[in-house]
């Protein structure tokens, strides 16, 4: 009865703290960072642009870490128009898909950082600010900041707080397409 009870504070405490978003030293393995690996073989016009949008991120944020080469986590690649966009399967996992014609417009590197904040977890947030980075082309072609707030950074933390590996298919944000994430500039007309 007393491990029954002891159990059952144990895990409202935990449920407590990650609701809080608290950060407690936790012993036991699962709180490894979870590891997301991207590909950037089906990108290599933009295989560069990717490692410098991981640092960024991984400087930024805890709980998890962007690496190259160790699998496919998330697949990076290039199109031809249509606007850059993503898919998420789940939390870390999906598919960032990079338009080479919108690359020559926008900074190349703010789109990475971008459409990879969508594998994170984040929604777009069309307020023309060009301090938030999931504001995308809202900001306009003369925006170039790659990097995200600190509000940004730290829901991506927030939400990677307990995951336990690369191979987790649930979470606290789960799939999603980000179909118009950044939406290719209309024809000019006239
Ligand atoms: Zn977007």
């Amino acid at each position: 009865m007393n491990s029954r009870i002891s159990r059952a504070a144990v895990a409202f405490v935990a449920t407590a703290g990650a609701t809080l978003g608290v950060t407690v030293a936790n012993p036991s393995p699962a709180a490894a960072a979870m590891t997301i690996c991207y590909n950037t073989s089906q990108a290599p016009s933009f295989a560069s642009i990717a490692n410098q949008a991981a640092t960024i991120w991984n400087n930024a944020t805890t709980n998890l870490t962007l690496s190259p080469n160790c699998g496919s986590n998330l697949r990076i690649y290039q199109i031809t128009g249509g606007g850059s966009y993503a898919v998420r399967t789940s939390l870390g996992n999906g598919r960032v898909y990079i338009d080479t014609q919108q690359a020559q417009q926008y900074s190349p590197l703010r789109i990475m950082t971008h459409e990879i904040g969508h594998i994170l977890g984040l929604p777009d947030n069309y307020n023309g600010n060009c301090a938030i980075l999931m504001s995308g082309g809202s900001a306009g072609t003369s925006c170039t900041n790659p990097y995200p707030s600190t509000t940004e950074a730290n829901r991506v933390s927030n939400l990677f707080a307990g995951t336990r590996s690369a191979e987790r298919t649930s979470g606290d944000t789960g799939g999603a397409v980000f179909r118009d994430s950044w939406p290719a500039a209309p024809a000019t007309v006239g």
